[in-house]
């Protein structure tokens, strides 16, 4: 049985490099165009191509979304565009369009033509429908169960993709106009303006009988999934996504880095303990700032998989800097929250080995003054340290 794929989402090139070091098998990217988040794309086909040459170098393969439904006006280039990504190295495309899907299939290219969860697929006669057409593989809805994925897994022989972790909508995916309608954002074109996480008024007919101080959104939980992993490898699933194209560094390390030790461990010993799940659920979750959940995949989502007064969000000061560089007993830092003399600093890479330090005091880069608290955003610091620690490894705050 060949080992399940680990996908993860990037909105850039540097994005992209930390996926594939910390452990995906594959990264999905949107380009410049015909993506849902063209508009906050840095990707031209030529950082495709450096993406794509970085991830070969490391096993990993490049997926980019085509995943616009267009209009008359969205579709000019398409051809020379679906070429361009060919040409480059691409290994798959993320169709939400079946005209799109078609094109891509008769220009005959070496890309597989993955179809994306937009279609909302949630049964497997409507999979071994998209089979026909000659699609390599389908992203199911986020709508279904894990009996559900279980026994649509036992019915289709072709590729089956599922999401494991990151946000959901409130809408079945892709079917949503409430952005359209309230800010003429067009979500299927890229637009999104989350107006489902926004706070409303609660009327009965005319009458407000929400409290003032207690506003409402229609916002889920964010889905994490590390309990179902085991199933999802054991029913055959072809590949797990992590969702998040705009994710930060930090979030994109931590949640890539703690699903792929999850699935090694589980691929190394056959199952996972109570206490070893808890353990990559306790490091998958270090980055998150909004509530999780199942998702769909325990039951139907009820009151607790979904955040009805706003400000949930919980701002976490979690990540305190980056290293940028190792040169002898010295580490150059990035950093992006506040920390002190004596505060613990857990230093994690791809491995599972967390480096602590207790600390003491740093050089600033730009002056080499002495500094025991460093608290400007961006600015850079040397600390001295004999500890394994290298480039892109990332700190977190530690206990
Ligand atoms: S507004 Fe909310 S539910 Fe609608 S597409 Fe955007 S994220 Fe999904």
């Amino acid at each position: 049985m060949r080992k399940i794929e680990l996908l993860a989402p990037a909105g850039d090139l540097e994005r992209l490099k930390i996926a594939v070091m910390y452990g995906a098998d594959a990264v999905f990217i949107g380009g410049k165009r015909f993506s849902l988040r063209s508009r906050a794309s840095n990707f031209e086909i030529a950082d495709i191509k450096a993406g794509v040459d970085f991830a070969n170098k490391y096993g990993s393969e490049i997926h980019v979304t085509i995943n616009m439904l267009p209009h008359d006006g969205d579709i000019v280039g398409l051809e020379e565009y679906i070429l361009d990504l060919e040409a480059v190295g691409v290994k798959a495309v993320i169709c939400a369009s079946l005209f799109i899907a078609q094109k891509v299939l008769a220009l005959n290219t070496s890309m597989e033509v993955h179809l994306s969860t937009q279609q909302s697929t949630l049964n497997h006669l409507a999979v071994q429908f998209y089979a026909d057409l000659g699609i390599k593989r389908v992203v199911l809805g986020r709508e279904l169960s894990i009996g559900q994925i279980e026994n649509l897994m036992d019915k289709v022989d072709i590729d089956i993709e599922a999401f494991i972790h990151g946000g959901m909508c409130s809408n079945y995916s892709g079917r949503c106009t409430l952005s359209n309608f309230m800010t003429l954002r067009d979500a299927n074109r890229g637009g999104c303006a989350q107006s489902c996480r926004w706070s409303y008024e609660v009327f009965d007919k005319d009458q407000v009988i929400s409290d003032p101080e207690v506003l409402y959104s229609q916002s889920s939980k964010d889905l994490m999934s590390a309990a179902y992993i085991k199933r999802l490898i054991a029913a055959n699933v072809a590949s797990l996504k992590i969702e998040g194209r705009m994710k930060s560094l930090y979030y994109i390390a931590t949640v890539v880095r703690g699903y792929r030790h999850l699935i090694d461990e589980i691929y190394a010993k056959g199952e996972i303990s109570e206490a070893a799940l808890n353990y990559h659920i306790s490091e998958i979750t270090r980055a998150e700032n909004r509530p999780v959940a199942s998702g769909f995949y325990e039951n139907e989502p009820g009151v607790d998989e979904h955040i009805y007064r706003v400000h949930a969000e919980r701002v976490t000061h979690d990540f305190l800097g980056r290293v940028l560089e190792r040169d002898g007993n010295k580490i150059l830092i990035e950093v992006r929250n506040k920390f002190e003399k004596g505060d613990i600093l857990e230093f994690f890479g791809p491995s599972q080995k967390v480096e602590k330090l207790e600390f003491d005091y740093a050089l600033a880069a730009d002056s080499n003054e002495e500094i025991t608290i460093c608290n400007q955003p961006m600015s850079k610091v040397w600390i001295e340290t004999d500890l394994a620690i290298a480039e892109d490894f990332f700190i977190r705050k530690g206990d």
